[in-house]
């Protein structure tokens, strides 16, 4: 009797050459981590696939749908692994077409490797094909472009059947494209935003500004549980808060209202870009997305940006409709939560009138006025942080900053070492 088996294919590693072993190695790991919850008797390398092979075959669905949520899986296939025979092969065939549904078309493709099974791949072809038309007669053969193609591997003594299985996350193993500071705040933009770029193989630092102690703490309670929404996809290392009400009402109180809004953003960007060098990150990343609310503009984007030292920032939905932005936050679990309302830094001490095209020079002059250095570092001194388990690229920086522990004690396990009070307060 067949045995059910996933295996997951990862293309587009295969087109990183030398890289290749690098990027099979991360995706394994990263694997290995997600699929922790389930016993494994094999997780390996397999005919230019990753073979998992459930302890248990009753979780072999569950595994196939946590190891499609892993960045760099293409599409994972559940197979049934068994003898070789024909009458074997036409079995296990019937069972990988039922798992495909819905589909019309279809072909059979057979392949065989370190085998001395004797039997021609176009004699397999033929007889699973027969079988399949026999027990499928609403099927259409299709060579070119059916909807779904069973393979037959045969490999050593024994063979994978398999239809197309599910599409898989794409992209690249998270760690191997280095790290990101991510501009996090509980609407619907910034957590896409952030899976778009973990999805690219970088690991998320999210840093969070809250309207603490000015607001109450609800949004930082919210986006922790978008990053636990977000934990399946094994991206997020390290969540920082910083409380960032006070300074706001400092800064509203000295600068130009109209500029307030892109002040603050300004003042969010450099503590962010501090926090990207705590982290040895290499790029920001925000969900801006162009023309959406008065501070993306062009110009406003540009006054923004102006407060970033050397960073590149990284923009991925800025060409992003709303609707679309909103349909990947259905897909990837963080709709519901970005939907509740929770008052964050943004909802305070906002202006009547914010500019929409603020010229340089101005929000240069009321920045300078601000005393931008000492306000950078007030931000830097007030900085928390909350490990998230689940990316096991992520490697602490030495130099670190308070835990917070209120958001910590109520479940988050910091990891290692990071209980050390540092050098970066
Ligand atoms: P989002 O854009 O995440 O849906 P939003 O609509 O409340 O949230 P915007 O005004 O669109 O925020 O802000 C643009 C970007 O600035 C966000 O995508 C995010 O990267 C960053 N940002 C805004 N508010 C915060 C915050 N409180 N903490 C961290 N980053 C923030
Ligand atoms: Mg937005």
């Amino acid at each position: 009797m067949a045995r059910k088996v996933c295996l997951v294919s990862y293309h587009e590693i295969a087109l990183k050459g030398k890289n290749r072993r690098r990027f099979e190695e991360a995706l394994l790991k990263n694997l290995r981590a997600a699929l922790s919850g389930f016993p494994l008797s094999r997780l390996e390398r397999f005919q230019g696939r990753i073979l998992c092979v459930p302890k248990d075959e009753a979780q072999v669905e569950g595994i196939a749908e946590t190891a499609a949520k892993v960045p760099g899986v293409a599409r994972v296939a559940i197979a049934w692994r068994g003898g070789r025979s024909e009458e074997a092969f036409a079995e296990a065939a019937i069972l990988a077409m039922r798992e495909s549904e819905p589909f019309r078309t279809f072909k059979v493709h057979a392949k065989k490797s370190n085998t001395d099974y004797a039997e021609h791949t176009l004699d397999i072809n033929r007889s699973v094909g027969a079988a399949l038309c026999a027990a499928f007669p609403e099927k259409v053969v299709q060579m070119h472009h059916p909807d779904v193609t069973i393979t037959v591997n045969v490999v050593g003594g024994e063979s994978y059947v398999y239809g197309e299985g599910m599409r898989g996350a794409g992209g690249l193993p998270v760690g191997t494209a280095g790290k990101v500071v991510s501009l996090l705040s509980s609407g619907f933009d910034s957590p896409v935003a952030s899976w778009m770029v973990g999805r690219r193989g970088a690991c998320v630092c999210p840093v969070h500004f809250s309207g603490r102690p000015v607001t109450s703490d609800a949004s930082e309670w919210l986006v922790q549980d978008i990053l636990e929404a977000l934990r399946p996809y094994g991206m997020v290392g390290r969540l920082y808060v910083v409380p960032f009400g006070e300074i706001q009402r400092r800064m509203a109180l000295e600068g130009p209202p109209e500029l307030r809004v892109i002040l603050y953003r300004r003042a969010m960007v450099a503590i962010a870009e501090r926090v990207a060098e705590i982290e040895g990150a290499k790029a920001l990343v925000t969900g801006e997305s162009l023309g959406q609310v008065a501070s993306q503009t062009l110009d406003n984007i540009r006054a923004t940006n102006d407060a970033v030292r050397s960073l590149p920032v990284l923009r991925p939905l800025i060409g992003s409709d709303k609707v679309e932005i909103i349909e990947r936050a259905r897909e990837i679990g963080t709709f519901e939560l970005s939907s509740e309302k929770a008052p964050d830094c943004c909802t305070l001490f906002m202006p009547r009138r914010p500019e929409t095209h603020a010229r340089l020079e101005v929000v240069r002059r009321a920045w300078d006025a601000l005393d931008p250095d000492a306000l950078i570092d007030e931000g830097l001194s007030l900085l928390e942080y909350v490990d998230i388990e689940g990316c096991p690229g992520y490697k602490a920086p030495r130099a670190l900053p308070t835990r917070h522990d209120a958001l910590a004690s109520a479940g988050w396990t910091p990891r290692g070492d990071g209980d050390r009070e540092g050098s970066a307060r």
